[in-house]
């Protein structure tokens, strides 16, 4: 087992559960994206959603990603953290009227416009401001991703964005609205997606929609196909960085740009998800009639997504090298779900043992929550321990 990577000795002065960030790690990483995304010229924006820690999010900005906002709130940790205002997009299906109003007033890059309603309220703060939106429709595609129940999207009938169906409507309407300027569109379907032939189906789509838009006398200069790709949730250790090379090469192989059109994406998971590890103490490990529970202090307090997309996470003892057992691992929450993983292969557990939860950087400490009283994790960096 690789335990190396992990500082134990400071581990031990310092109060669990915690987030660490493996700061190198998260560089490389993003040297990568740049990279990748740098041989055909896209732009990449970050989903802050999936970690709005300060210190990542200023990170991510020193490499000059733009940043992908889902609420108000978001578009001000990016701007906190340095992101300029024009690569910042927002989609959300329930944008308030002060989100819409903070993006106007910081002259934000794009809204991702989600229904025919929002687009009406979007035209509506604008002029009472005198200005323009610059407006994607976010699009279903109607292109299954293969992922969980829970983190799909681009299907139809799905709260997200607009049917493919309801376009045309949309469309004549936009032509109405003088405050709005259409200036692309937008997919998201969806998360941890794994198989490329969904990002193949997503680019072949959107060279039928763009051909759609076009035969109704539509151009579009941006396109935008959301985040989605997948990490490897079972070898944290051998395949740290994903294949973004293969992932933009997808979209370089199939689309069929018009000139000039610029082509964005929003990755998250993909960016953070493996430099962060949550890190917990053994309390007990309790001896049941057919089964051993490896009780830590950390709970779907601190990781929600077990508990909440059934999602698996390598869980390594960091204080044993003892002899592999099997435990079910859990948190000491009152609640049922409040399980990290069955059936776990763990070095023989024992009080007070370090416990490291892998892979759980992105959707991890910015999902945390205080039920049961308790405090929220801190954060950790290999840079300043
Ligand atoms: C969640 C989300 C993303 C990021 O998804 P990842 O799977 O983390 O890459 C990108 N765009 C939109 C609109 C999202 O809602």
């Amino acid at each position: 087992m690789l335990k190396g990577i992990f500082p134990i000795e400071k581990f031990k002065a310092l109060e669990t559960p915690f987030y660490y960030y493996d700061v190198e790690l998260l560089k490389r990483t993003l040297e990568t994206v740049k990279k990748e995304s740098g041989k055909y010229g896209y732009h990449v924006h970050y989903a802050v959603k999936a970690n709005a820690n300060p210190r990542l999010l200023s990170i991510i900005a020193g490499y000059g990603l733009g940043a992908d906002c889902v609420s108000g709130g978001e578009i001000q940790a990016a701007l906190d953290a340095g992101f300029p205002a024009s690569k910042i997009v927002y989609a959300g299906v329930g944008k308030a009227d002060w989100e819409i109003n903070l993006g106007l007033d910081n002259d934000i890059f794009c809204f991702n416009v989600e229904s025919a309603a929002e687009l009406e309220i979007v035209n509506e703060l604008a002029a009472a401001k005198n200005k323009v939106a610059s407006i994607a429709l976010r699009i279903n595609p109607e292109v299954d991703a293969h992922t969980h129940a829970k983190i799909t999207t681009g299907m139809k009938e799905n709260k997200f964005g607009i049917n493919l169906s309801q376009l045309g409507q949309v469309l004549d309407r936009l032509g109405e609205l003088p405050h709005v300027k259409l200036i692309g569109i937008h997919c998201h379907i969806g998360s941890q997606i794994t198989d490329m032939a969904a990002f193949r189906a997503l680019a072949i789509r959107v060279n039928e929609i763009q051909e759609e838009l076009e035969a109704r006398g539509v151009q579009v200069e941006n396109l935008n196909f959301g985040g989605g790709l997948g990490i490897d949730y079972y070898h944290p250790n051998h395949l740290p960085i994903p294949a973004f090379d293969n992932y933009f090469a997808v979209f370089n192989q199939l689309l069929q740009l018009r000139p000039g059109q610029q082509v964005h994406f929003e990755p998250g998971r993909s960016i953070v998800a493996q430099c962060g590890s949550l890190i917990a103490k053994v309390l007990y490990v309790k001896i049941g009639e057919t089964k051993k529970f490896c009780i830590l202090d950390a709970g779907f307090t601190e990781l929600i997504r077990p508990a909440m997309y059934d999602a698996y996470h390598r869980i390594e003892n960091l204080s044993s090298d003892e002899e592999v057992e099997v435990y079910d691992v859990v948190g000491p929450i009152c609640e049922s779900s409040d399980v990290f993983g069955k059936d776990m292969e763990l070095n023989r557990a024992h009080r007070g043992d370090l416990i490291a939860l892998r892979s759980a950087g992105a959707y991890g400490e910015v999902m945390a929550s205080q039920y049961n009283c308790r405090k929220l994790p801190k954060a950790f960096y290999s840079d300043c321990l």
